[in-house]
């Protein structure tokens, strides 16, 4: 099957009940049983739910995994992943990763006794210096936020395989349809389904795939054990939007590619980041490991100062100043004073923010009224 197939029916059943085709919304806590220990594979709605299963059977699927394990935010996804961690292990992670990861590894997992080492993964031979007998995972983002740079998938399983390690990656910037993580090596993926495989910025979950049994079984043990399970209206909302990821993503990545171009010719801009430029430095990784090149990108000022940037944005209209990203809605904002403002100026200028990054998540709006947009607020600049 086709993954635009897959989106729409993999997973989904007519309910059992009524034949509704669409997932019913099982919002119930528990089951009612026939008799002590005779029921129909139901108990309790922390650890099993109709709806629930409907979604992480159809996110298996669309990631080419055996087993989805979801989660009540993107953030408890990973942090279940890390769980499957024990004292004394060493995890290494690309460099310029999600803030959140980020804090949730030094500031939480790194108490507990995991050892946290981050790389500047652009050049996956760089693992083989730092990968030793007690690095467990290798955690990669790729595109990279915000300055849209390629890991290379398989060069990185490789190398963790070698090693005896596994290699996780956060599928989030990518999507299901532009690239699918296992079939490059990886061993587990993960979702903030928060962005495109919602699409529709009204929901926050997360989704772990993978494709062994063991390391699922672990991960159903610590979804019913820690507990941060999504609620079934969360989850049929996500399936929901999964049903259209193809066709938005198709129009977000056309978007994308003709407002990168226009932003490179602007006479106010510096440099534009995008994986879809054949000059981009990981271009050809980009070429091999995914579909499409995305429309998460983002750009720098010849004025290269924060009130410049700051003008901008509070110029747009259409691009509406706020984190997240991948709804259908367009989305502008400024990594220094906001996902960024916690690092010290040099040290992100050093990882290559410069004050006048502008990162842009690219909607599914007329091309031309983005344009238009960004047109009027770049003569503020
Ligand atoms: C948003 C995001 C997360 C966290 O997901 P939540 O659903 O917000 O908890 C993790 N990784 C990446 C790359 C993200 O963009």
């Amino acid at each position: 099957m086709q993954l635009a197939t897959k989106l729409i029916h993999a997973g989904v059943e007519p309910d059992p009940a009524t034949g509704a085709i669409m997932t019913p919304i099982y919002q119930t806590s528990t089951y009612v049983q026939e008799a002590p220990g005779k029921h129909k594979g139901y108990e309790y709605a922390r650890t099993q739910n109709p709806t629930r299963k409907v979604l992480e059977q159809a996110v298996a699927a669309v990631e080419n995994g055996t087993h989805g394990i979801a989660f009540s935010s993107g953030m408890a996804a990973i942090e279940a992943m890390m769980h499957t961690l024990q004292p004394g292990d060493k995890v290494i992670a690309s460099n310029d990763l999600y803030g959140g990861s980020y804090r949730l590894f030094t500031r939480i997992f790194a108490k507990y006794g995991i050892e946290f080492q981050f790389v500047d993964l652009q050049d996956a031979g760089r693992l083989e210096q730092f990968a030793d007998e007690r690095t467990r995972l290798i955690w990669i983002e790729t595109p990279t936020n915000p300055l849209i740079r390629i890991v290379d998938i398989q060069a990185c399983a490789e190398i963790a395989h070698a090693r005896g390690a596994l290699l996780c990656v956060d599928n989030t910037f990518a999507s299901p349809w532009l690239q699918n993580p296992l079939d490059w090596g990886a061993d587990v993926v993960v979702h903030s389904a928060t962005k495109y495989l919602g699409g529709h910025s009204d929901v926050v979950l997360g989704v772990v795939v993978v494709k062994d049994v063991s390391l699922a079984e672990q991960l159903y043990f610590i979804q019913n054990s820690a507990g941060a399970v999504p609620g079934p209206h969360d989850c049929w909302l996500v399936l929901r939007g999964m049903k259209t990821l193809h066709v938005r993503m198709q129009r977000h990545c056309e978007n994308a590619r003709q407002i990168a171009s226009f932003l490179r010719q602007h006479p106010k801009v510096q440099q534009v980041h995008w994986c879809g430029f054949s000059d981009h430095p990981n271009h050809a990784i980009a070429r091999k490991q995914m579909r499409d090149f995305g429309a998460m990108m983002s750009f720098v000022l010849k004025d290269d100062r924060i009130e410049t940037a700051h003008r901008i944005l509070s110029s747009t209209r259409l691009f509406a100043l706020a984190e997240s990203l991948g709804g259908v809605e367009s989305l502008i904002g400024h990594p220094a004073s906001m996902t960024h403002a916690s690092i010290p100026r040099e040290e992100r200028l050093k990882s290559g923010l410069s004050d006048s990054l502008i990162r842009l998540s690219v909607g599914i709006e007329d091309v031309q009224d983005l344009i238009a947009d960004l047109e009027q607020a770049l003569e503020k600049a």
